[in-house]
């Protein structure tokens, strides 16, 4: 079966202007070339740092900037090629999650006025039904009727977050993009929220993309993981091959920052040095280079290509020609 959205080769840069006569002068590559695809059902994850193009990465595939190159295959059509007036139908189906509910909430209006023009915009229920339909779905969120002449101050930042799943749900999307969606509720709110969108994903049949920088989030909901970094995917894998093995060192310096019990796994830990470089002029070779602890002399001039690691598994690293390599071994070589 075709997957549901197919990425492929996904360029977004933005002009750099300058000079006295304001001509660019450069670009801002915030996504760099990048093919992936999500399979209808699923969540998948891009993970990465701040600035490494995840969020630039949503945003490009719904067009809310307009991608420099590339092709955004949802449902056999390419986005990219439709009218402004044909995309905006097509937002009946895609819809986004940001991260701060509050910024995307109108405050002069009560739960029901925003869910009553989200169901008009679409024209998804007769106007009679719109009442009744927003009562369902603030049940289906966790909320309930009598909160909806409320404002959205009168809530707390979980309660937001769910008008705002509510929000995105109301047009009976397919795809649902999660921008750090929960990045800003605290722990325990955190794991409700994800848990109502794991219900609500198999109530509904909704397929994710989530976005996110914290891998302990991206651990408890995904299906696949995408590491981002600098604007380039650098490994990709179900979630057991990415958290049992990751390959690719970027990775393995990710999940080294969260705590493990095993002190085994202590003491493969990777600590990064320095901050990921500027993606104006990224580092040539492999970006990762200027921070890797294994880097050779030919990941100074070389791109790594991505090398197939297992039947979903694959990273960009020029260590895995021969595929998976034993991390355990390689540390205790170089120390
Ligand atoms: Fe490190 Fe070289 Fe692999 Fe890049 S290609 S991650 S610099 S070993
Ligand atoms: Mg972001």
């Amino acid at each position: 079966k075709a997957p549901l959205l197919q990425v492929e080769n996904l360029k977004q840069y933005f002009p750099i202007k300058g000079g006295i006569f304001g001509r660019t002068i450069n670009y801002v590559k915030a996504v760099d070339d990048i093919s992936f695809h999500v399979n209808e059902g699923e969540t998948v994850s891009i993970v990465g740092e701040s600035g490494c193009g995840k969020s630039t990465t949503g945003r490009a595939i719904l067009r809310l900037e307009e991608p420099t190159a590339g092709r955004v295959i949802f449902q056999g059509q390419d986005l990219l090629k439709l009218s402004k007036a044909e995309m905006r139908k097509k937002r009946k189906d895609l819809q986004i999650i940001f991260q701060d509910p509050f910024a995307s909430l109108n405050p002069r209006q009560t739960v029901r006025q925003i869910l009553e023009e989200a169901l008009a915009i679409q024209n998804v229920v007769p106007r009679k039904q719109r009442r009744q339909r927003v009562i369902e779905l603030l049940e289906m969120v966790g909320l309930n009727a009598d909160q909806a002449d409320r404002y959205p101050h009168e809530f707390s930042g979980g309660q937001r977050q769910r008008i705002g799943i509510a929000r995105a749900l109301s047009v009976e999307p397919k795809l649902v993009i999660c921008d750090e969606a929960v990045s800003a509720l605290d722990v325990s709110v955190q794991a409700q929220v994800l848990n109502l969108l794991k219900k609500l994903q198999r109530e509904y049949n909704l397929t994710y993309l989530f976005i996110s920088h914290d891998m302990g989030v991206v651990r408890h909901i995904s299906d696949r993981i995408i590491v981002m970094y600098l604007g380039k995917i650098v490994e990709m894998g179900d979630k057991q091959s990415l958290f049992e093995n990751p390959q690719h060192p970027y990775t393995r310096a990710l999940l080294s920052a969260i705590p493990v019990a095993d002190p085994r796994r202590k003491k493969e830990r990777i600590i990064l040095k320095g901050d990921v470089p500027s993606p104006i002029d990224p580092p040539q070779g492999c970006r990762f280079h200027t921070r890797c602890p294994f880097v050779m002399d030919r990941c100074k001039t070389e791109a790594p290509p991505m090398h197939k690691l297992g039947p979903q598994h694959e990273a960009a690293c020029h260590l895995l020609e021969e595929g998976p390599v034993d991390y355990s071994q390689l540390l205790k070589e170089i120390k």
